[in-house]
């Protein structure tokens, strides 16, 4: 069955949110999460035939169910707070920056409180210091969920693919935090809006060179979403370092909804789509009747943030594998940094994904 070619939902909103920079350890360094990604995403897909679609506005129902709604509020109002008590000019800081996180050992038991200072209550949603918030990254991240939905009403509708062309990505959002360069969780928001349509068993399949410890955390104990994924090995020293071990399996009913494979650095195309091929069969026992595939281009050989060695060939192939499912699917972007190659590497993922 070929499902070509596929819808794609984009947004000048996703533009918006420019990083400025990572502080990573200490060290204020480029970011890489640009939004020439998108643009150069975008040029290759037209250029393949793909129909493109704007994306259209949704109201925040299925955002609030995925996440809390003080995460929510606080990324909505946290940089205008922010030029308000002046750090732009004083200390010349004009991205929001936690400097304190409220880590389970520092508050021993006490009341998590909404702190008054803005650059406290950074540190109460924000668990990392490379995810900055700037003048446009709500609109960013908040556009990201609209064509995420656009995508989901799409394949309600009867595409059997749909890809949202998004970013910031959102893979590492968890119900009440955000980090990794992802503010909302817009695969979460997918499968969420996937059950309010009617099926009633989702999976959710990150191909992302990275765990996707937010989307993993939101549906982890839940039996009717199923969250798979594969990714540079946590215990080898990789981000999220504290999340996407194989030995996390879900908790309570969603005891059994949760897969990770983890993968040594340096793994290639034989390992990668091995794994591949066991997430699918996952798929295909949990009985899921749609699928979102959280599709990060990063574990590509090109890529600078990972270690893994994917070709182009290896991202069809999977693509092709998970099209063999023949569910209604909704592809959303997570990473992929290589501005070069990343357009490319989704084509061709996209092209398998049309099986
Ligand atoms: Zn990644």
């Amino acid at each position: 069955m070929s499902r070509s070619p596929a819808v794609v939902v984009r947004s000048d909103a996703c533009l918006l949110h420019v990083p400025g920079a990572e502080i990573w350890v200490g060290v204020r360094t480029p970011g890489t999460e640009l939004p020439e990604r998108a643009t150069r995403i975008e040029e290759v897909l037209r250029r393949a035939g793909h129909r493109v679609v704007d994306a259209t506005t949704h109201d925040d129902d299925v955002l609030l169910r995925v996440h809390e709604p003080r995460l929510v509020e606080h990324l909505r109002t946290v940089h205008a707070r922010w030029v308000e008590a002046g750090f732009p000019v004083e200390p010349g800081q004009d991205r929001v920056v936690p400097y304190l996180m409220p880590t389970a050992g520092m508050l021993d038991g006490l009341p998590e409180r909404e702190p008054v200072a803005v650059h406290a209550a950074a540190g109460r949603y924000c668990y990392d210091t490379m995810t900055l918030v700037g003048p446009g990254t709500w609109e960013a991240a908040r556009a990201a969920v609209d064509a995420t939905l656009d995508a989901v009403d799409l394949v309600v509708a009867g595409e059997p693919l749909v890809y949202a062309l998004v970013r910031p990505p959102g893979h590492h959002v968890t119900r009440a935090a955000y980090g990794g360069s992802c503010y909302l969780n817009n695969a979460a928001v997918a499968a969420e809006a996937l059950r309010d349509a009617g099926h009633e068993r989702v999976a959710v399949v990150d191909i992302d060179a990275h765990h996707g410890n937010g989307t993993q955390a939101i549906f982890y104990d839940r039996a009717d979403v199923l969250y798979a994924s594969l990714h540079v090995d946590p215990g080898a020293g990789w981000f999220p370092h504290y999340a996407g071990f194989a030995d996390e399996t879900g908790r309570g009913e969603g005891a059994g909804a949760n897969l990770n494979v983890p993968l040594a650095e340096g793994t290639g195309d034989v390992d990668w789509l091995d794994a591949v091929a066991r997430i699918a069969d996952a798929v295909s026992r949990h009985g899921a009747t749609a699928l979102v595939v959280s599709l990060g281009v990063d574990a590509a050989a090109a890529d600078p943030e990972s270690p893994l060695r994917i070709s182009h060939d290896g991202y069809e192939t999977a693509g092709r594998r998970l099209a063999s499912l023949t569910l209604p699917t909704v592809a959303v972007q997570e990473g992929g940094y290589h501005l070069d190659t990343l357009g490319d590497l989704v084509a061709v993922t996209l092209r398998g994904l049309c099986g």
